[in-house]
């Protein structure tokens, strides 16, 4: 099969999620198999393609992807409606080690749409939670009308800590998480540095930062896992693209360990 080949995609269903964040269900013929923290090319013929990342891999063979309008082709399927198709191709790339993190303590760290492609670790842990150890869920936005899944927050705090925060309240009156970095809430997570491993995703400066910031609670480089958005064209490591220092972001990533990726000397990590 052509690797490069679009796939066609039913639109079933369409959320809005957040100002300009919209999730999509989708269906194909075939049922669809993906890692969380996998991606697929995901566009429009005449349009364009982006890399966007799972947002749910449904035992049904369908998926979920979480879009924010940003330019071109995120524009474009802003208006995609139910029964509309659309097409992709994927998935590619490197997800979440959850394997590695089975029997450990895992902090799940998110900002912004960041929380998109670490929906999917959440699910596998809520369905198979006696396998891993303390579960905290971190997650901030810059304000409640920017927070993804609130509707799902409720559920999932039954079986893991979930700490949400927003830079800036709009009500604070009506807001009753916590108002602040997502930085500051480290510090409320009880760290126990030698079994606790970490996903982290959103704006590099944040992934930075908190990543610093779990060093500093003395966890390893080895053990902090992040994921990397760079300009992406083929999505299979044959462009070049997205790559830099021999990493290919597409097909290496897009999930790194923070201690092979720090420093690179586009970034900011
Ligand atoms: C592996 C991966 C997974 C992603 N997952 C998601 C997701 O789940 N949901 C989501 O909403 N977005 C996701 N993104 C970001 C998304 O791919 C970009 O927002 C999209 O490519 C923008 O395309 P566009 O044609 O709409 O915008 P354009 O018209 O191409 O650009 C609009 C603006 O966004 C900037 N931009 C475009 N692409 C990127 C990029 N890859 N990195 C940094 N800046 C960029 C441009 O410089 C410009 O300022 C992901 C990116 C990667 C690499």
């Amino acid at each position: 099969m052509n690797p490069l080949k679009p796939l066609r995609a039913k639109v079933e269903d369409v959320k809005t999620e957040a100002e300009g964040v919209k999730t999509y269900t989708l269906s194909t013929e075939f049922p669809f198999v993906a890692e969380p923290g996998q991606f697929n090319m995901v566009g429009y013929p005449g349009v364009g393609e982006a890399p966007i990342s799972l947002s749910a891999i449904m035992r049904d063979g369908s998926f979920k992807h979480t879009i924010k309008s940003v330019g071109r082709v995120t524009d474009f399927l802003k208006d995609f409606k139910k029964g509309d198709e659309l097409f992709f191709r994927g998935p590619y790339g490197r997800g979440w080690p959850v394997k590695k993190a089975e029997k450990k303590d895992v902090l799940i760290i998110a900002g912004g749409v960041g929380l998109a492609p670490l929906r999917p670790v959440i699910h596998l842990i809520l369905n198979s939670r006696g396998s891993f150890g303390d579960v905290s869920l971190i997650c901030g936005a810059r304000n409640e009308k920017n927070v993804l899944f609130m509707d799902e927050f409720d559920g999932w705090a039954e079986k893991i800590a979930v700490y949400l925060t927003v830079d800036e309240a709009v009500q604070p009156d009506r807001w009753k998480y916590y108002v602040g970095l997502v930085t500051d809430l480290i510090d409320r997570v009880k760290i126990k540095p030698e079994r606790a491993i970490a996903f982290v995703c959103g704006p590099e400066i944040m992934m930075r930062f908190i990543c610093r910031g779990l060093i500093m609670h003395g966890m390893s480089q080895s053990s902090l896992y992040v994921s990397l958005e760079r300009r992406m064209k083929c999505g299979i490591a044959q462009c070049g693209h997205c790559q830099h220092s021999g990493l290919f972001v597409c097909k290496d990533g897009p999930v790194f360990s923070y201690k092979e990726v720090r420093g690179l000397p586009d970034g900011v990590l």
